[in-house]
């Protein structure tokens, strides 16, 4: 297979007329200053797609329904309830629907893979399938529809809070000790739906977990990335200092070996001490901007991490809306409305939108243990195309074009995708978007029917 790209960004640097060659799903060759030669298939700009570092797709089914503010309630309230109501109903072929147009939709974005940290394992009330791993199974049917790099990584959750209440109610269908945890992972391990998928693990948050099973955990699988949910509001703070003596992350990095197998999603509550020693850990933050903002939930210390050098990814969480440009777009944003100033994430000078892009790009492969977040020989050919014709980027200079992207494009601006040199996304469309998108809305109709 053949790509010709009038433009490519190439490690940092702007080529004209490259071509590139993929054979397995891998880019072999890149000859820039070549012919278009009839079957390549032509491009005008060509980047490296991007890994959406953390999903939990079934939350796409609620997305509008909890925007509503409750007499005498807490604001997370009506997000929460819908949330364990979807819980209490939601089945195995309704959770392969929707995370199959959740992927779909990321495809159609600009990602061409994803972490989807996934907890959701039992059936309700939290006795397991006669598969122990099923619902992972769907997931891997979703990400086989869609044609998506799938980095699937379970969750290990065993309590309701950080003084290791049982769990209850909507919890239940997520709980496994670490032993059936291990034995989970290693079921998914043989099923995974591409030869370029990977498997990690997750255990879910200081909350959920002990020191000691986390402690297990990481040592019983010791390769692969390892993703969790750390300090996303203030609460939890509170609640892991009053339990563990220290913040969550500077509880972590004291305690835990955490290296570039780590990512550290949400990270939204940190000390400048914590940042700086995150940052230099060699762990990726995993900011999932949209989300964050949908939930109240604060702002990332991005000015201190990025002149430190730390790496980072993005990812859609809960899928409440699925937009690349936004998502780093709404990071830049909430720094500028923080500090009143223009042009925070960048070390030095340059492009805000190349140093989000390219490094969103790079920390987001680094999270998922993908050999991707380049265009380079060697490296899986996750690419993404854009229209140069749109009045967005038509005016622009090369080097003004992942500016205009980030800040200006609309969505829909994605003109083709390739997610490890599967050409899912065409003229702008998925190639099973009807099939997919008539799936989800008979899925969701019988959902909604119960609740
Ligand atoms: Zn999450």
């Amino acid at each position: 297979m053949t790509i010709h790209a009038k433009t490519a960004l190439l490690g940092s640097d702007w080529v004209s007329n490259l071509r590139v060659e993929i054979h397995g799903g891998r880019i072999t060759a890149l000859n820039p200053g070549s012919k278009p030669v009839p079957d390549d298939t032509c491009v005008d700009v060509l980047l490296p797609a991007l890994a959406n570092l953390h999903s939990h797709a079934f939350q796409r089914a609620m997305a509008g329904m909890t925007e509503i503010r409750a007499a005498g309630r807490e604001s997370f309230w009506t997000w929460r309830t819908l949330m364990y109501r979807f819980l209490d109903r939601l089945t195995p072929d309704q959770i392969e629907a929707i995370a199959a147009l959740v992927f779909m939709e990321m495809q159609e974005a600009g990602y061409a893979s994803v972490g989807e940290f996934h907890y959701v394992h039992h059936q309700p009330g939290g006795a397991p399938y006669a598969n122990l791993s099923e619902l992972s199974q769907r997931i891997f049917a979703a990400a086989s529809h869609s044609g998506i790099g799938l980095t699937h990584l379970p969750v290990l959750y065993t309590y309701g809070g950080v003084t290791q209440e049982p769990l209850a109610g909507g919890q239940l269908r997520f709980g496994n000790d670490v032993d059936r945890f291990l034995r989970l992972v290693e079921d998914c391990k043989s099923r995974l739906p591409h030869s370029d998928s990977n498997i990690g693990i997750a255990p879910h948050s200081l909350r959920a977990t002990s020191p000691d099973d986390l402690r297990q955990v990481v040592d019983q699988v010791p390769e692969g990335p390892v993703h969790i949910h750390i300090s996303e509001q203030v609460q939890e703070v509170t609640d892991v200092e009053a339990a563990l003596g220290q913040r969550p992350v500077a509880w972590l990095l004291d305690n835990i070996k955490v290296d570039a197998r780590w990512c550290l999603i949400h990270a939204t509550h940190m000390t400048d001490d914590e940042t700086r020693t995150l940052a230099r850990s060699g762990a990726v933050a995993g900011l999932c901007p949209i989300t964050e903002a949908n939930l109240g939930d604060g702002i990332f210390n991005g000015a201190v991490y990025i002149e430190e050098g730390g790496a980072f990814g993005v990812g859609s969480d809960s899928n409440i809306r699925i937009s690349l440009p936004e998502e780093l777009r709404t990071l830049e944003y909430s720094q500028r409305l923080r500090d009143r100033a223009r042009t925070v994430l960048v070390r030095g000078e340059g492009s805000v939108g190349q140093t989000l892009y390219s490094g969103a790009a790079q920390g987001g492969a680094q999270a998922l243990g993908r050999g991707a977040g380049q265009i380079a020989i060697g490296q899986l050919a996750d690419l993404v195309a854009i229209d140069r014709a749109h009045q967005t980027l038509c005016t622009l200079r090369d080097d003004q074009l992942l500016d205009g992207l980030c800040f200006a494009a609309p969505d829909g601006i994605v003109t083709d995708l390739w997610s490890a040199g599967r050409h899912q996304v065409q003229a702008g469309q998925h190639i099973a978007r009807d099939a997919i998108l008539t799936a989800y809305k008979s899925a969701m109709s019988d959902l909604l029917a119960g609740i």
